[in-house]
């Protein structure tokens, strides 16, 4: 049995593991690589899409899902299989993708396009092998089972039965005590752990701190300015409406109108709604209620027309964007009309990847171009890090020493997590990029 590293080798995105056992080829994750690592979406597939047997996908994060429209539009014709929310949020997040990548194609005669709007269209036609939580599954004599990662929603952690051993794949593990989803449930005793270790180097605020330090930021702005918080559409906007309708509920916050200017977060939050089956226990009871996700001040705004009317608000509106790390996007328009005003705020909830935007704002540049134009950063800038949908060093180590593996391959981390990582366990190992190991 033959384990390749086919991404996210000492660093964060492209995730893709090809797996080799029992006379099948099956396929973890088909990843996109995003940031500075973008331009390695280009080297080609180091396999005949044609001859991998079945896809396995364990949530729908771009830097997981983002290339399966280029598996299928190169001849991938196995099975794909994921839980019924991720197929859901990735039809979105792929349409979204396919979109941005055809725009860029259009602004930049250098930018390649992976794929375009009907690649992903005939793509989303095979999603049809929709798993639950706990339900195991046959691939020839290969046993697989998807269980609840509590990362974003429906999100799974894989464990695969082959030639007599257990490999679990972690994919990306949730923060524990996160609203909306579960906490990740514990794994089973395990030969091989494939383990993320984005945070492997240091724990995380608690959540607790991180809900007051934004109802403290919103409250200080909000009669004098606007607050401005650049959000992931999937999961975190989720996250933030809902402690912004706890605040509502319990008048923790003075008068405000709350926007959602992002269409790809707008159509998430209906998913989200959607699949009340990966709820944790404390969005259920509210859900079978109300809307967890809703209040009287709130406004969704898809069209372009509403989105500009939102220009025109001096003060009292908290105004919900992407891009997260402000790399595109309505959020641009947004921080050109209130960066450069002392009397607003702008409030970064996620990780701001090394050169972007986002992260030159929180390292305190003086003054950023936006859409062609110089503007200065007057507007006082909060970070806060407790929000995080992935877990920390010190929970990390507790799931893993859950499963007991003979060996641990750390993958989905900076080469500085994983090492910090790999000193608190045993049996670790951190493989390069096109690595192959035999299990
Ligand atoms: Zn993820």
């Amino acid at each position: 049995m033959h384990l390749n590293f086919l991404g996210a080798t000492k660093t964060v995105t492209g995730s893709c593991f090809l797996l080799e056992a029992e006379n099948k080829r099956i396929l973890i994750d088909c990843g996109m690589y995003q940031g500075l690592v973008e331009h390695l979406n280009l080297v080609p597939f180091p396999f005949k899409p044609e001859k991998i047997d079945a896809l396995l996908i364990t949530h729908a994060h771009l830097d997981h899902v983002g290339k399966v429209p280029k598996l299928v539009k190169e001849g991938f014709k196995g099975e794909i299989i994921a839980t019924r929310a991720t197929f859901d949020l990735a039809k979105i997040m792929l349409r979204d993708s396919a979109k941005i990548q055809e725009e860029e194609v259009k602004k930049n005669e250098r930018a390649v396009a992976l794929y375009t709007i009907e690649d992903v269209e005939n793509t989303i036609e095979k999603f049809s092998t929709s798993v639950k939580y706990g339900e195991e599954i046959s691939i020839g004599k290969i046993k697989a089972k998807f269980n609840d990662a509590g990362h974003i929603l429906g999100s799974a952690f894989i464990e695969i039965e082959a030639e007599g051993k257990r490999i679990t794949f972690s994919g990306d593990l949730g923060n524990k005590g996160k609203p909306i989803v579960r906490d990740p449930e514990k794994p089973n005793k395990a030969d091989f752990l494939i383990l993320e270790s984005t945070y492997g180097d240091r724990n995380h605020k608690s959540i607790k701190e991180s809900v007051e330090e934004l109802r403290e930021a919103i409250v200080n702005t909000i009669e004098r300015g606007n607050v401005i918080i650049p959000s992931f559409a999937l999961e975190r906007t989720q996250d933030i409406l809902y402690f912004l309708r706890e605040f509502f509920e319990k008048d923790l916050l003075p008068e405000c109108r709350v926007f959602v200017d992002s269409p790809l977060a707008t159509s998430a939050t209906e998913i989200f709604l959607a699949h009340p089956e990966c709820f944790d226990s404390e969005t259920l009871k509210v859900f079978m209620k109300k809307d967890p996700f809703d209040f009287p001040t709130l406004k969704f705004t898809r069209s372009v027309i509403e989105s500009k009317q939102i220009n025109h608000i001096k003060s009292g509106a908290v105004i919900i964007a992407g891009a997260g790390m402000c790399t595109g996007g309505r959020i641009l328009h947004h921080l050109k009309h209130n960066l450069a005003r002392e009397e607003c705020s702008i409030v970064f909830v996620g990780f701001q990847a090394e050169g972007t935007l986002g992260r030159k704002i929180i390292e305190g540049a003086k003054a950023v171009e936006i859409l062609g134009e110089k503007v200065k950063v007057r507007a006082k800038i909060y970070t806060i890090n407790g929000f995080s949908a992935h877990a920390d060093q010190s929970q990390l180590v507790e799931w893993a020493k859950l499963a007991k593996a003979k060996r641990i391959f750390l993958v989905h981390g900076e080469e500085r997590q994983a090492k910090l990582l790999s000193m608190r366990l045993k049996n670790c190992y951190i493989p390069s990029m096109m690595e192959s190991v035999e299990l």
